[in-house]
């Protein structure tokens, strides 16, 4: 872990990454790639340590109480003592200055700021999104290992359910010849049911590689699964789509069960419900179909 004061942090669409870099290990991850232009390991992780501060300002600034996003390129949860001060302090200041947040995390550390998630959704709006990709608690353990499993991030859901947060499941990526099956989607989905999710995000079933996350990916696949990276080279090269035989049969399966269980599933249309503001505007968004 290194400390770094950075120049700026709120994006124009008001998205931020406290930190840069992971220690949650996903072997699929792609804020490895090479495109991101990370000028230190990617273990090495970077926290910006006037973050808050540079998020005082930025919403001390605003004309308009906005939502914040976090956690798109790194987890806010990274269980480093200065991150999680860090994402506390940027959660108190969201508060104070009652604006909305969209969170998204692979941790159950954030069920220690839960309070603070409750005064943000009291007050506006809260959303907090979590990766789900396998329903197997060990291939979890392999392919996501320094994060807690499935099981505690479904747990985390309910909590949020119980506490009227809306929550946002990433299903994503199902990895082709790994869980890109149907039991394992079934296994996901009936979590997702019983969480009672607001929405789930899938691009479709597979992953996305690209340079400096193909390598680490291929990587761990001869560790964990000999003989599988010559598979994938044969069927998909270098390929930046790796989309799964299965991907047909599986978003059928996924449309019907959400469609049953009223779980809104249009990406954009949850990106957009995640970017409004108010509690209201948001209902009335869903209600004129305005994606
Ligand atoms: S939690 Fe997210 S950023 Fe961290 S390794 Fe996993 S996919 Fe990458």
């Amino acid at each position: 872990m290194h400390l770094k004061e950075v120049k700026g942090l709120l994006s124009p669409t008001n998205g931020m990454n406290i930190s840069r870099g992971c220690i949650h290990g996903c072997i699929y991850c792609d804020a490895r790639s090479k495109c991101y232009d990370m000028r230190h390991d990617f273990e090495d992780v970077e926290i910006k340590t006037n973050a808050p501060a540079l998020l005082e300002d930025a919403l001390k600034r605003k004309r308009k109480k906005c939502m914040v996003g976090t956690g798109a390129m790194s987890d806010p949860y990274i269980p480093i003592p200065e991150n999680l001060a860090n994402i506390r302090a940027c959660l108190e200041i969201i508060e104070r200055h009652g604006c909305g947040l969209a969170i998204q995390t692979k941790s159950n550390l954030i069920l220690r700021d839960l309070e603070l998630l409750i005064k943000i959704n009291e007050k506006s709006k809260c959303v907090v999104e979590t990766t789900l990709t396998t329903y197997d608690e060990a291939l979890c353990k392999i392919i996501e290992p320094n994060v807690c499993t499935t099981k505690a991030r479904f747990e985390m859901l309910k909590t949020m359910r119980d506490n009227d947060i809306k929550t946002i499941v990433w299903i994503s990526p199902l990895l082709p010849f790994i869980n890109d099956t149907a039991e394992n989607l079934r296994g996901l989905l009936q979590y997702c049911v019983e969480a009672k999710v607001y929405g789930i995000i899938n691009f479709g079933i597979g992953l996305t590689l690209r340079e400096g996350d193909r390598e680490y990916y291929y990587q761990k696949l001869d560790e964990h699964f000999p003989g599988l990276k010559q598979r994938y080279q044969q069927k998909y090269g270098n390929s930046y789509q790796l989309m799964s035989d299965n991907n047909a049969a599986l978003m059928h399966e996924f449309y019907t069960v959400c469609d049953k269980y009223d779980i809104v599933y249009g990406p954009e249309k949850l990106f957009g419900y995640m970017r409004t503001y108010d509690k209201h505007e948001a209902i009335q968004f869903d209600l004129f179909g305005a994606y």
